[in-house]
């Protein structure tokens, strides 16, 4: 079992800033992409998991045990459970309550239609200003709890996202809107491992999610090969964000700091946010966990054709170079931008087909094609984030299946994207260096508290 605990120092203010999450993720599909088939390394004979986990001595106070534990408990004993209201509550108005649920070519007013409730009221409740916008765009499944006296509407719930309700009730001047709020709250959790068959097994063992194995793979995409330079008695530990609310667990956040020892080489990550809020992992000195660029831009099956300057084409069989990489991969799986850049060209350009070119920092160009479809974000002067998916794989123009075609380009002179040095990603900016050092000590601590599972550390 995992033991959850609040870290005194953990900027808790700087975890609570929304992030924008969506880089970080399309980074750990890349990496689970590359990693996947390679999690499972040396599989033990008998096919049994025999991960051998060790955990440090909590010495930090423990909250109370997860909701998962308490599943058995009468609903008045579990400490979670919702309490009676104790203050005392206005009569509730008269009427019932219905909840409806939106279906495919649903609008509000066939929904209200349907269960005979007015429609004048509905215009009335649209008229609110700050509750329209959270009812005009309805999607199928979207439920709203509707009280009503008979066809007349004394009011509506809606609830809006993990921490917003929406409220609309009878006041003494019609319609009133307010919202509730449902804070989520971080709590961090720790686990240490040790590899024996695979990472992944090793994960499991130590209690880890699905998620939280494939973000730390994604850590390591650019230091660690998780197909070939995983060895027996790799270890790792990791410091990661819980998110709950009302007692319950509801899903693992974000990992805040990785130790992962891979061949007696010891690697550390941090995560800090750049201005934007957006995070990036970094080394304790500050430097980047991840190149400026992406090795393969996509989930691909195997290498069709290489680099190779003086290929046979094979459509057109005649000698022309081969100025980039193919990767083999289905129809549709989704191709990434390789690195932060602009999109400078996005169309069908010949043989091509399909094509969206990037242009990057350093007068680098990244040239992807044959797509089946261009990514809707891929618009011509758009910026584009590192993982951002830019298009679809497919075989338009001149190919022989479906695959991406993808150059590297260092003012105008094709490199082979395979081998070309791969510049790092930017390190935090000089003066950002005194408050990044004082958000990552105490994560630093506890790495240093974690060290290796007790296993190893006992017989050192
Ligand atoms: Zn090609």
């Amino acid at each position: 079992m995992r033991h959850d605990y609040k870290l005194k120092d953990y900027p808790q203010g700087r975890a609570r800033r929304p992030l924008r999450r969506h880089h970080v993720a399309a980074v750990v599909s890349f990496a689970v992409c590359a990693g996947l088939v390679a999690l499972w390394v040396d599989r033990p004979a008998e096919g049994k998991q025999t991960a051998e986990v060790a955990r440090s001595v909590q010495t930090l106070p423990l909250p109370p045990a997860p909701a998962a534990d308490q599943a058995h408990l009468p609903d008045d004993l579990a400490p979670g459970a919702p309490a009676a209201p104790s203050e005392t509550v206005a009569p509730e108005p008269p009427g019932e309550r219905t909840v409806l649920e939106v279906r495919s070519g649903d609008s509000l007013d066939r929904l209200f239609r349907r269960h005979d409730l007015s429609v004048a009221d509905l215009q009335r409740l649209l008229a609110l200003k700050e509750a329209a916008p959270h009812l005009k765009r309805v999607r199928p499944g979207d439920t709203f709890e509707i009280h009503h006296d008979g066809a007349s509407v004394l009011g509506l719930t809606r609830r809006l996202d993990e921490t917003r309700t929406l409220v609309v009730e009878q006041g003494e001047a019609g319609y009133e809107a307010r919202f509730l709020e449902h804070p989520v709250e971080i709590r961090l959790a720790q686990a240490t491992g040790q590899i024996t068959s695979s990472f992944y097994a090793a994960g499991l063992a130590a209690g880890l999610s699905d998620g939280t194995i494939m973000r730390l793979a994604g850590i390591y995409a650019w230091d660690i090969d998780f197909a070939l330079e995983i060895r027996r008695d790799d270890w790792f530990a990791v410091v990661y964000e819980e998110i709950w609310q009302d007692g319950a667990k509801l899903r693992d956040g974000e990992i805040v700091a990785a130790e992962f020892s891979n061949q007696g080489r010891s690697f550390r990550a941090v995560r800090f946010p750049d201005e934007d809020g957006r995070a990036s992992y970094y080394t304790p000195e500050g430097d980047s966990m991840r190149k400026a660029f992406l090795r393969a831009p996509v989930d691909f099956t195997r290498v069709s054709s290489n680099f190779n300057p003086n290929r046979l084409h094979p459509v057109l069989k005649t000698k022309r170079p081969h100025r980039g990489v193919d990767y083999a991969a289905r129809t549709g799986t989704p191709i990434m931008a390789a690195g932060d850049g602009k999109v400078i060209s996005a169309g069908t350009q010949g043989g091509y087909g399909k094509t969206v070119v990037l242009q990057h920092g350093g007068n680098v160009t990244t040239l992807y094609a044959h797509m089946s479809r261009i990514g809707s974000n891929a618009k011509v002067g758009r910026r584009v984030k590192q993982g951002d998916i830019i298009g679809y794989v497919g075989a338009t123009g001149l190919a022989s299946g479906p695959h991406l075609h993808y150059e590297y380009r260092v003012n105008g002179v094709h490199k082979n994207p395979r081998t070309v040095d791969l510049p790092k990603a930017e390190p935090v900016p000089a003066a950002r260096r005194a408050e990044f050092a004082a958000a990552v000590a105490p994560l630093i601590a506890e790495l240093d508290r974690l060290g290796p599972p007790l296993r190893l550390a006992a017989a050192d």
